[in-house]
């Protein structure tokens, strides 16, 4: 279901949530499928989706287009590994095409393992900017923490995006007693690399082998640690996303926390997210989801708007995570591969 549209139209029916929110942000997860297994991430064995229950890449354009038509300006397709999945770049170069022409900016999260082959495609696509998750530097600690993941050829799939002109933002989820003491040290690889930094903190997500409590490190503490050695100073910058944002005085760089658990940032949440099967989820941390995937199969032309206003009627004010031992079970049941980091 192809939609067509004029750009007044962009304007005309503005996705709103019932708090006043204006949502021009959707992230889109293209597969759940991954070749890392990091550890507060998945379970070390997944059970992956038929691939039947995944959308199509003619699908997931069709998707974004009707997401466009009501105001996204801003898609980030995730995963899963976004870069594993066959043919992706048909999809990047479909959605590039709608880089001001409804879309303000496409950008990608990935773990790089494919960076080096994909790169220069992404650029030519229009992508300027993605997301790399690095959560060590030291390739024994890598291979661990990911299960199996190789750093030499993250690291080499990051120079090659770097080479075709990517601006570079490195995640790294901080984990305790697992990185907590490269904190410092990836802050002045990314300042010496030219990349920004972002220190997320592990939000209860899925069942998974590791004692989330155990490694949950919050963020407010690492900022006053950072802050008896380096000066930080608060920056006004958005890039959409729930980060904020410090200038590191004595390194010339940035680094953004993302503080789920010690601040909940939601009041100015401004995006959905959409799985590889076509669920639209109105916040990560609750269950609450309608199906898009019948209405882009089945449906007929309004079908998929009516389901987009009814997500808007169902988007909760905030998300509610916790950490703690008395409530042992995730936040919410489906892991993060699967709603789309
Ligand atoms: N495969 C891609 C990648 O590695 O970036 C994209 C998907 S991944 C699910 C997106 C981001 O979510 C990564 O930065 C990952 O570290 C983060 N993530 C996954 N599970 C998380 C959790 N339970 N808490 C916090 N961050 C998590």
């Amino acid at each position: 279901m192809m939609m067509e549209h004029s750009p007044t139209e962009f304007q005309a029916r503005p996705l709103l949530d019932g708090f006043g929110r204006r949502i021009s942000y959707l992230r889109l997860s293209v597969t759940d499928r991954c070749d890392f297994r990091c550890r507060y991430c998945m379970a070390e064995q997944m059970q992956f989706l038929p691939k039947r229950e995944i959308l199509t890449l003619e699908e997931l354009a069709a998707l974004s287009d009707a997401f466009i038509a009501r105001g996204i300006r801003k898609i980030r397709l995730t995963g899963g590994e976004p870069l594993v999945r066959k043919g992706i770049l048909t999809l990047v170069e479909n959605l590039g095409r709608r880089i001001g022409d409804g879309l303000d900016e496409l950008t990608v999260t990935t773990n790089g393992s494919r960076l080096r082959e994909r790169a220069s495609a992404l650029a030519g696509a229009g992508v300027r900017r993605i997301n790399v998750s690095v959560d060590s530097l030291q390739p024994e600690r890598f291979g661990f923490i990911t299960r199996g993941g190789d750093l030499a050829t993250v690291l080499d799939g990051i120079a090659a995006a770097r080479e075709a002109g990517i601006a570079i933002k490195i995640n790294m989820v901080a984990l305790k007693g697992l990185n907590e003491d490269e904190i410092e040290s990836m802050m002045h690889w990314c300042a010496s690399e030219g990349h920004d930094l972002t220190l997320i903190e592990t939000m209860p997500l899925g069942e998974v082998e590791d004692d989330r409590t155990d490694r949950y490190l919050p963020l407010d503490g690492v900022r006053r640690t950072l802050e008896s050695r380096y000066r930080l100073t608060p920056l006004d910058v958005r890039t959409g996303g729930p980060a904020r944002y410090f200038r590191v005085e004595e390194l010339g760089s940035r680094i953004g926390l993302i503080t789920p658990l010690t601040n909940n940032f939601c009041d100015g949440c401004n995006r959905v997210r959409v799985t590889a099967t076509g669920q639209i989820y109105m916040c990560l941390g609750h269950e609450d989801r309608i199906d898009l995937r019948k209405a882009l199969r089945e449906g007929g032309p309004g079908d998929l708007d009516a389901l987009l206003d009814q997500a808007m009627r169902l988007k909760p004010r905030a998300h509610d995570f916790r950490i703690d031992r008395r409530g042992a079970a995730p936040a919410v049941s489906r892991h993060m591969s699967v709603t789309g980091g």
